[in-house]
Formats: structure tokens, C-alpha cells, sequence
């Protein structure tokens, strides 16, 4: 980890954002280091992410780089994949950063035996302690290794993707509420809002 491209007083306040210090977040950081090495930080909306996950590190990539959700220059996949896509909109290009499959460094055979117990049967006082531990081990070996070591990175090519626009507002003939035009469905010749379409439906 780079401090001088993010310092302990940022890692700080991103943990304050995120709510709690986890692995997954330090993965974020790690993700967003690499993205502020490569591009700056990006408060006027000039990069773009797309993010294959809506887990801890997202919180991570979208206080560090400045992408968010709210400004539309966060795009979320529900891949399930540890990967992230920054494009940048001056060149229509960018970088994929995706987690290595195994990381020998991370390799831990006593948090996998504990996280598989904690599902199942449950732990003790005593392994809940074990798996704080190892799960902060985790974490601080995240911050501290090497990136080529963390992530495999690759230049992708554009175009830039782009969040559905907002369109006209319709009123949804079940509830009553505002919805945007492109998430409204049909259902017998009614103008719906996707929740009342899943209930006439499921009712149906
Ligand atoms: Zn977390
Ligand atoms: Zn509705």
C-alpha cells in the first residue's frame, strides 16, 4: 500500500464511511490505490466504474475514487465477481482490476474451517475470538502486499458504458407512485411499477 497516494488519515475516514475495518474493504482501498496511481481522483464525474459486486469493497472504490451511484458514475453488475472496470470518458478506455483466484499470501486454511463452521453448527466464544483474528490477519496482509500480487490488471477498450437516462415519469395504477418510464411493466393493459407487478403476479 502507497501512502502516498492513500494516506493512513484516508484509510481512516474510509473505514468511517464503510462503518467497520473488514478484508473486503481492504480490498477496496487496494483497487482504489490502483486507480488513483493510474487516473487521479475523479470529483468531476470523468471516470466511471463498474463494479461486478454491491459488496464491502464498493464503499472503498466509491469514497476513495469518487465514483458513486448517486452521480451515475457508478455502474453495479450483479456478477458475484471480485472484479472492477474504470473507464475513463476523455480516452473511452480503461482498466479491468480483477482478484487473483488464490493469492498464496492470503491462503488460510484455519479462517476457511472456522467461516465453514460459523455457517454450520456455529462457533464458540472462543473461535469467534479466532475468527476476528484471522480475519484481521486477512485484512492487514491485504494492505500490505503487493498489487501484482492481489490483482491482475488489464486495459480494456471502450465505449464508455453509460446508465440508463431518466426518462418521463409515469404513475404506477396500483400504488399510485412516481416511477421511471424504463422500470414500469404491463399487466392486463396496467401501467405498473416493478414491487406491484411482482405482487399482481405472484397473486395471478
Ligand atoms: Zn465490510
Ligand atoms: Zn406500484
Amino acid at each position: 500500500m502507497d501512502e502516498n497516494i492513500i494516506s493512513r488519515e484516508m484509510v481512516r475516514q474510509t473505514i468511517g464511511f464503510h462503518g467497520h475495518s473488514c478484508p473486503g474493504l481492504a480490498f477496496g482501498i487496494r483497487v482504489a490505490e490502483q486507480v488513483l496511481a493510474r487516473f487521479g481522483s475523479s470529483r468531476d464525474e470523468e471516470l466511471v466504474a463498474v463494479v461486478e459486486n454491491d459488496m464491502c469493497a464498493v464503499d472503498a472504490i466509491q469514497f476513495l475514487t469518487g465514483c458513486t451511484f448517486g452521480k451515475g458514475n457508478l455502474l453495479f453488475l450483479d456478477y458475484g465477481k471480485n472484479a472492477y472496470t474504470f473507464y475513463r470518458r476523455a480516452t473511452d478506455s480503461g482498466i479491468r482490476i480483477a482478484v487473483r483466484p488464490e493469492i498464496g499470501c492470503l491462503r488460510d486454511d484455519q479462517l476457511g474451517d472456522l467461516l465453514r463452521k460459523k455457517g454450520g453448527p456455529g462457533l464458540d466464544a472462543d473461535e469467534e475470538r479466532l475468527l476476528a483474528e484471522r480475519r484481521e490477519l486477512r485484512r492487514r496482509r491485504i494492505m500490505e502486499a503487493p498489487a501484482e500480487e492481489l490483482f491482475v490488471v488489464r486495459d480494456v477498450a471502450g465505449p464508455v458504458p453509460r446508465r440508463a437516462r431518466v426518462m418521463e415519469s409515469l404513475v404506477c395504477q396500483a400504488c399510485g407512485e412516481p416511477v421511471m418510464e424504463s422500470r414500469t411493466r404491463r399487466f392486463f393493459g396496467r401501467t405498473l411499477c416493478i414491487p406491484c407487478f411482482d405482487a399482481m403476479e405472484k397473486r395471478a
